[in-house]
């Protein structure tokens, strides 16, 4: 059975990008029979708060995109990570790093991916000593070999980082204790018994380094599709920021159906941007006919 999943970051209100994600995530596990899971990823206490969690569940039954069961939080989550952590320290693998955000930036390489660095592993050969002499709380990162590791994706294809040449070291936790995103996602995908993977296409250079945690980890990996992001008219990633995007904002000038068919149109899902529900949506949905490439949206 195919559970698929809705890992919402709850920052702030939901934008057409973050619904056009998870309206293909539900169609998807829908057109197949699955289920949806739904996860709060509320990782980081300063970033998130319950309010926009429950903002984000209103607006996704409002366009009919409704789950099965819903996940713990994963501000519930700490002992799971504390135990996934050890294992990889057991492994050998895992390293304090005391360099300040500015020590990281002056000395790295930009991530084969976007906005991200390559580490350039600075404290990765520390002595004891070494570490004893620095007087800041170390956040914790992964040793990674120069191994080419392929994360093979539904819509875009094969996608391949040597991970020490194209990723680097990365964080697991936080100098300030909060465990990263890359290994939550982890240890919840596999608890949560997620089986695909549908989200926007910004996170596939951040596939590689979570199917590299399930092959050290032992657990399932699951499979994987990024979708197309929605651009602005002026080629700008459509962000929480764009107000006119808020979903309020949308849903006092179209319905949820005629919402969701000018999505599905953009996306090339349908032939003319009519009005569908997500239920209609589903039973018409094909792989096949989704964009691989960036949308840009013109709203009527
Ligand atoms: N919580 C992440 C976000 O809202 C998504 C994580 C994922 O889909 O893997 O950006």
């Amino acid at each position: 059975m195919t559970i698929g999943r809705f890992a919402p970051s709850p920052s702030g209100r939901m934008h057409l990008g973050n619904v056009f994600a998870a309206l293909m995530a539900w169609c998807s596990a829908r057109s197949q029979g699955g289920e949806i899971v739904l996860r709060i990823e509320d990782l980081d206490p300063q970033r998130t708060s319950a309010a926009f969690a429950g903002q984000i569940k209103t607006d996704l039954l409002r366009l009919g995109l409704d789950w099965d069961r819903e996940a713990p939080w994963q501000s519930t989550r700490t002992a799971a990570y504390d135990e996934a952590f050890a294992k990889l320290e057991s492994l050998g693998l895992v390293y304090p790093c005391y360099c300040s955000r500015s020590q990281v930036h002056a000395a790295s390489a930009p991530h084969l991916g976007q906005s991200e660095y390559v580490y350039a592993g600075t404290c990765r050969n520390l002595t004891a000593a070494e570490r004893a002499a620095k007087n800041r709380p170390p956040c914790w990162r992964l040793r990674v070999p120069p191994e080419a590791w392929t994360v093979r994706d539904r819509l875009q294809g094969d996608y391949t980082e040597n991970l020490e040449r194209d990723c680097g070291d990365f964080v697991l936790r936080r100098a300030d204790g909060v465990y990263a995103y890359q290994l939550a996602v982890v240890v919840d995908d596999a608890a949560n018994g997620v089986t695909e993977v549908v989200r926007g296409r910004d996170l596939l250079s951040s596939a590689p380094r979570q199917t590299y945690l399930f092959h050290l980890l032992g657990l399932p990996a699951p499979t994987y599709a990024h979708v197309p992001l929605l651009l602005a008219p002026d080629g700008r990633r459509l962000s929480k920021r764009d107000a006119d995007m808020d979903l309020d904002a949308l849903l006092s000038r179209f319905s949820p159906e005629r919402l969701l068919g000018i999505l599905a149109h953009a996306a090339g899902l349908l032939d003319r941007p009519e009005p569908i529900s997500a239920r209609d949506l589903a039973s018409a949905f094909d792989w096949n006919r989704l964009r691989k490439e960036d949308i840009f949206l013109t709203l009527p």
